[in-house]
């Protein structure tokens, strides 16, 4: 079972436990791996830990794939699946038996609780006290199997964002490598799966991190090589504790469905847990030419949605118009918008996309160019629709009128010919047309939302706002 492998080849993996949504820390670990595997040339494994069959549901994995999709994350290998492999881990576990680093264990549970209190009656650790370790029984129903660990000397977890990690042997004890049902346990399964995946790279949240000497007992059991290990700090929230629901929305689906963008999800998360200098903005394609495990931080991130929030506004800025399309008709579609034409779209993104937060929020503020009624925002129409301008209004509806085309360029000859017309500055004008064609004050620039909005539309709301004036008048 040696295995031939490119030495410098990195390898690294994901590995979700399919049994929710993909919280943003998980994705953050998936992402750090990922970086790492492009930026290295490497490979980048995807596998489903489902062993835990109670809990893991096949809604759960598809909801991975998606957030995974995504967020851009591809993947070199997989998706493996735990719960098709348990004849590969049986072969190792009957390899391990064989050299005697394994033995049956028949202790009932309520042996097992016994014995746990009966060490911490004397001040001891609560474990498993080696009763069946020299028995050599063989296999029968309802007996585990237990890595026969090393009674003294340490373990040392080279890692390499914490730095060197010891454990004292004596406080491993003889942990399960396999169930009385036949299922591996995470620490069995995870040994074998990253060594015969040939994981070299282990990028992880440091939750797992009194996990990796057991691990790393495994792999000296098995005379193999030690993948690298990196344990990452958890996403903390506001208050310090572990980044939940309390503090906000924590899968990445709410994220996407919020109406950020990928890019901008990634370049967040992967600043919450390593730097680069002082930059804050990065592209997708920077980030993988200048990731590396050295700028990982030791201290934990704390989730900021403000910063997320500003970071999405600059990555929509930086997107350009057409690149938005495709992202932005679900919001529009939510709305009851649906867009044949895309080059009117992209003519509408040009008009918003450095004033969005969110594709969300943009979809909200392209409302007006759809509408068939426009509804005025009281302060707005009061302000601003009032007998003074009526004139001027009616100037440029009679000039609307008359144009072939409606042009940016040709609009403002419109404008300006009321200007003369009227003695009225353009803001005096526009103000007004602005909250006739909008309903409200600020919108994109007046020429570019009058344009896009077409000329049949714009003398219509021409007409409802000379309207709305009269009967103020009356
Ligand atoms: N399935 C484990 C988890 O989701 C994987 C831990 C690991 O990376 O080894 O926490």
């Amino acid at each position: 079972m040696q295995m031939e492998m490119r030495s410098d080849l990195i390898v690294t993996r994901f590995p979700p436990s399919p049994t929710g949504f993909l919280h943003v820390g998980n994705a953050r670990t998936a992402i750090f791996n990922w970086l790492y595997a492009r930026r290295m040339k490497g490979k980048f494994v995807l596998r489903i830990e489902d062993t835990d069959i109670e809990r893991s549901t096949r809604q759960a994995i598809d909801t991975i794939f998606e957030a995974l999709e995504w967020l851009g994350i591809d993947w070199d290998e997989g998706p493996y699946y735990q719960t098709k492999r348990l004849d590969i881990y049986n072969r190792y576990l009957e390899r391990l038996l064989d050299s005697g680093h394994a033995y049956y264990c028949t202790c009932s549970p309520d042996e097992i609780t016994a014995m746990r209190e009966k060490a911490m009656a004397t001040g001891g650790k609560p474990k498993y006290d080696g009763t069946c370790r020299d028995k050599e029984l063989s296999k029968t129903s309802g007996a585990v199997i237990r890595l026969k660990a090393p009674l003294s000397g340490t373990t040392v977890v080279e890692d390499v964002i914490k730095g060197s990690i010891m454990f004292q042997n004596d406080e491993l004890d003889d942990f399960i490598l396999c169930r009385s049902d036949g299922i591996p346990t995470y620490n069995f399964a995870v040994v074998i799966d990253d060594m015969t995946m040939q994981v070299n790279t282990v990028i992880r949240g440091d939750d797992h991190v009194m996990n990796t000497p057991k691990q790393i007992l495994i792999y000296k059991a098995l005379d193999c090589p030690l993948p690298v290990f990196g344990h990452v700090p958890m996403v903390l929230g506001t208050d310090k504790s572990r980044f939940s629901k309390r503090h906000g929305a924590v899968s990445v689906s709410a994220y996407r469905d919020m109406g950020y963008l990928p890019d901008a999800m990634l370049n967040y998360l992967v600043r919450l847990g390593w730097s680069h200098g002082d930059q804050e903005f990065f592209t997708r394609q920077e980030l993988i030419e200048v990731f590396d495990l050295e700028h990982i931080g030791r201290s934990a991130g704390v989730f900021d949605s403000e910063k997320l929030l500003a970071l999405n506004a600059d990555h929509i800025r930086a997107t350009p118009a057409e690149k938005l399309v495709e992202p932005l008709e679900p919001f529009l579609k939510r709305r009851g918008i649906s867009i044949e034409d895309s080059d009117l779209l992209v003519k509408i993104i040009e008009t918003l996309h450095a004033r969005s937060k969110t594709l969300d929020e943009m979809a909200e503020s392209a409302l007006f160019y759809f509408a068939d009624e426009i509804e005025y925002e009281e302060k707005a129409a009061k302000k601003f629709l009032k007998p003074a301008v009526l004139d001027a209004l009616q100037l440029l509806l009679a000039q609307f009128e008359t144009l072939q085309s409606f042009s940016e360029e040709i609009l403002e000859t419109a404008f300006k010919a009321v200007m003369d017309q009227t003695g009225l500055k353009l803001g005096k004008i526009a103000q007004p047309v602005r909250v006739a064609l909008t309903g409200k004050t600020a919108s994109p620039g007046i020429f570019e939302v009058t344009a896009i909005i077409g000329k049949d539309k714009v003398i219509s709301r021409l007409q409802k706002a000379i309207r709305y004036i009269k009967d103020r008048e009356d």
